[in-house]
């Protein structure tokens, strides 16, 4: 703890999955070593995946207490049902705590939750959305938003240039936005993400000024935002949390010891890690051309092959390939990219998964799929040059040969060696933002401020 002080107290609510409870969890537990009492409430079904010290945990209720969006399994009746039960668990609990004498200064809520911030407001609290996409996303969302970009976006209309944001081509825009009607309820959710705004207290984006400054910077009239990324556990960053070496939650049990075991017997930066993070759901084809094009590269690999995508994959390709690789359901993504072996990471690039990356210093290939993973691949490999996007053919798939090109390039090829010298810059840059006197640190010091005097006055 930097801190000891009793210092406010921050009811933080993440979107019920993975790639949204690590960071807000992550934020929690910076809160927390700063003096802050922080506690994660989280829908019910979650709840049993979060195991974290220092932070409270708490149940609110998305209507779907067994088994959540699962259960749901229609996008819009989860996100109605989680705002009905959402608002008004939510509302119990901020009563709770003050019956019970630990009074919420703060709801920091999931931007994909803007109801939270109606809840502290009837409850007179401070109220900030954490928003869990980059900068540049979020800049392209809040554009819509405010109907100063109009859907679909279109090819003709393509290089888009949009000040303070490098000319994006058609493949880098955000899927969603190509094809509104592809996923509509998730398109409302994330253009309801900026509904409110103006009663926000502060808004809290998941990158760094140095990554992201200008694009962030640009839209600060509309969206003026607090950076205060990457959040990563500090054991891999500036190491100020004690023990902090994973999120703390899980919704799937890691394999993380078989993995360890498996890559202590493996050269320096020999393997390649292979994920697409909790969401991605391959195609057969998709998935064959990255079983052969793991095969054909001759690489050792470690990839991560969701339980419900395992039939996916060629029959005996597990057994053929043992040599060579190791295939498992889940893992520590961490301990993962940590470990000296890795020397390559293939990414959907969900932006935990491009932050972790850039955060650990790991050259990346990025195959992204969907959404925002689009825009993010650009980045890795335009504009941060920490490793390179594989090209999809005309049918939208990576073909084994562009895998394989990639993965040459990346680990041994002519961009090899910039491409490492840039990770490890930008590795030194995360470091830097979140440690003592960095621009995230300074940012998270300044709300901890500001909780203190509000619980003075
Ligand atoms: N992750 C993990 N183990 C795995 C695969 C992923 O712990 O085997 C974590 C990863 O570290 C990241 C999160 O799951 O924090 C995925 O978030 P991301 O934004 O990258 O992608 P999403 O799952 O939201 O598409």
């Amino acid at each position: 703890m930097e801190e000891t002080e009793y210092r406010g107290h921050v009811v933080v609510i993440p979107y019920p999955s993975q790639g949204h409870i690590n960071p807000l969890l992550q934020f929690a537990k910076r809160l927390a070593s700063k003096g802050v009492k922080a506690t994660i409430a989280t829908t019910r079904y979650t709840l049993k995946s979060i195991c974290t010290a220092n932070v409270g945990v708490e149940p609110i209720s998305d209507g779907f207490d067994e088994s959540g969006f699962a259960q749901a399994k229609n996008v819009d009746l989860f996100l109605k049902s989680f705002k009905a039960n959402g608002s008004r668990t939510l509302s119990e609990l901020i009563q709770k705590f003050q019956d019970s004498g630990s009074p919420v200064s703060c709801v920091v809520y999931d931007s994909f939750l803007p109801w939270a911030l109606d809840v502290a407001k009837q409850h007179g609290i401070y109220g900030a959305p954490f928003f869990t996409n980059s900068a540049t996303v979020s800049h392209i969302f809040c554009l819509i938003h405010h109907g100063k970009l109009s859907l679909p976006l279109k090819l003709e209309t393509t290089p888009l240039i949009i000040p303070g944001l490098p000319p994006l081509n058609f493949p880098d825009l955000p899927s969603f936005l190509k094809l509104p009607e592809s996923y509509p309820a998730y398109l409302a959710m994330k253009l309801s993400q900026f509904s409110n705004l103006d009663m926000a207290d502060w808004i809290f984006s998941n990158t760094f000024e140095e990554l992201e400054a200008e694009e962030a910077r640009s839209i600060s009239k509309l969206w003026p935002a607090k950076l205060i990324g990457p959040m990563v556990p500090a054991a891999y960053l500036d190491g100020r949390i004690e023990d902090d070496k994973g999120y703390g939650a899980s919704l799937w049990e890691p394999f993380s010891d078989d993995c360890i075991k498996w890559l202590e017997t493996k050269p320096p930066k020999t393997v390649v890690y292979v994920s697409f993070g909790s969401m991605v759901s391959l195609t057969l084809e998709e998935m064959e051309e990255i079983v052969w094009g793991l095969k054909e590269s001759g690489l050792h690999f470690l990839w991560v092959v969701k339980e419900s995508e395992q039939d996916k994959l060629p029959d005996g390709f597990v057994d053929s390939t043992k040599e060579k690789g190791l295939i498992v359901s889940w893992c520590n993504q961490l301990e993962i990219l940590e470990n000296q072996a890795i020397g390559c990471f293939v990414t959907h690039c969900g932006w935990n998964s491009t932050l972790e990356g850039l955060s650990l210093g790991v050259p990346m290939v990025g195959v992204p799929k969907w959404a925002d993973q689009l825009t993010d691949a650009k980045f890795v490999e335009e504009i941060w040059g920490v490793g390179l996007r594989a090209k999809e053919d005309d049918k939208g798939v990576v073909r084994k040969e562009e895998l394989v090109m990639c993965l040459k390039e990346v680990m041994e090829g002519e961009r090899s060696q910039q491409i490492k010298k840039n990770a490890s810059k930008w590795r030194e840059l995360a470091k830097k933002a979140v440690s003592e006197g960095g621009s995230s640190d300074k940012n998270i010091n300044e709300f901890v401020q500001h909780l203190v005097q509000k619980d003075r006055q």
